[in-house]
């Protein structure tokens, strides 16, 4: 088995782009895609943000397509999760079932997926009104009435994205209170046509074949109501794909903790490791921002290998 220059983890947008520059600057690369490859991209629908697709591309098609990319140029692929790292000496050792890979660099992009309520309905409706990310789907419910989950910093984000393109946005918050910074609820509050339902929860999605509507909660006399809406959009949270690296590499709230150091941007708290995407990047969590990660993940990853060649 030979010793990797970079072994890359992950084959979402992060992942495969690390692997292409990687592999471009002829790097030995292998990437261990997991055992569901490509990404949040595999579960979204259209995708008219990304650059270069002036008619929008599906998401899958788009994760293909990046994908025979990053083969092109001779990357390695397992397409198995990661079982254990041990990252504390070098080379790396990255477990996949039985087989132990080794690399002298490795490019963390495990990704993060987003929560949902886990309402039956909610799933069946994913991509037909039900979605996680306003920033990607807001577009498609312009002038309507659309529903809003949570109440942090993500929610009222959103809630302020959807607010400048639908008609009117509702935010169902659990509690009587928000725990999003206050700068963000005032510019909640201040929004005209965002209102508020309080401690209430979403009980279902309805609708046939699109969301039509949500059924709402309350929590303290437990009567239900049904919201008319054409999207619901859950900003309940991420979780960070990175129990695997417990351990291995510090963590903040579940995202693992870039240490820049010496212009190495990417770079995690073990020298020689660094991360790229949604997998630290709670912020932006955009296809095309997690790509960019990638390519700094991998031109660090390069520099790295100079600097510690012999
Ligand atoms: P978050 O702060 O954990 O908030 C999640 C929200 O969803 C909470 O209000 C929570 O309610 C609610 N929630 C969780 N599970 C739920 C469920 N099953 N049903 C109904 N509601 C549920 O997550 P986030 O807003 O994604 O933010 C994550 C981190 O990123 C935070 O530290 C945040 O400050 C940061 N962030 C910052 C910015 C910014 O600075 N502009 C933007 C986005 C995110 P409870 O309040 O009742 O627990």
């Amino acid at each position: 088995m030979p010793v990797y220059d970079t072994i890359v983890i992950g084959s979402g947008p992060a992942g495969l782009t690390a692997a292409i520059y990687a592999t471009r600057a002829n790097l030995k690369t292998l990437v261990v895609a997991g055992a569901v490859a490509g990404g949040q991209l595999m579960i979204t629908t259209d995708v008219e943000n990304y650059p270069g697709f002036p008619e929008g591309i599906m998401g899958p098609e788009l994760m293909e397509k990046w994908r025979k990319q990053a083969e092109r140029f001779k990357a390695d692929f397992v397409d198995d999760n990661v079982s254990r790292v041990d990252f504390s000496k070098r080379p790396f050792r990255i477990w996949v079932t039985d087989t132990v890979y080794e690399g002298k660099t490795v490019i963390v992009a495990t990704g993060a997926n987003a929560k949902y309520l886990g309402l039956p309905n909610e799933e069946r409706l994913k991509g037909r009104g039900v979605s996680a990310c306003a920033t990607c789907d807001g577009f498609f419910f312009k002038s309507l009435d659309v529903v809003v989950v949570g109440g942090g910093d993500t929610a009222m984000e959103e809630s302020l994205y959807l607010s400048k393109l639908c008609k009117t946005v509702t935010i169902v918050h659990r509690r009587d209170a928000f725990r999003a910074s206050k700068i963000m609820q005032d510019r909640v509050m201040r929004t005209a046509n965002i209102k508020v339902v309080w401690n209430h929860e979403v009980v279902d999605v309805l609708g046939e074949p699109h969301v039509e509507g949500v059924r709402i909660r309350g929590i303290k006399k437990g009567a239900t109501t049904d919201l008319p809406a054409r999207g619901l959009f859950l900003a309940i949270g991420h979780t960070p794909a990175t129990e695997v690296f417990a351990g291995q590499l510090r963590m903040e709230r579940g995202y693992i903790l870039l240490k820049p150091h010496d212009g190495f941007s990417t770079a995690t708290t073990v020298d020689g490791v660094f991360a790229a995407g949604d997998v630290h990047d709670f912020r932006y969590r955009q296809a095309v921002t997690a790509a960019g990660f990638g390519t700094m993940a991998a031109l660090d990853a390069e520099r790295w290998l100079q600097a510690h060649a012999g």
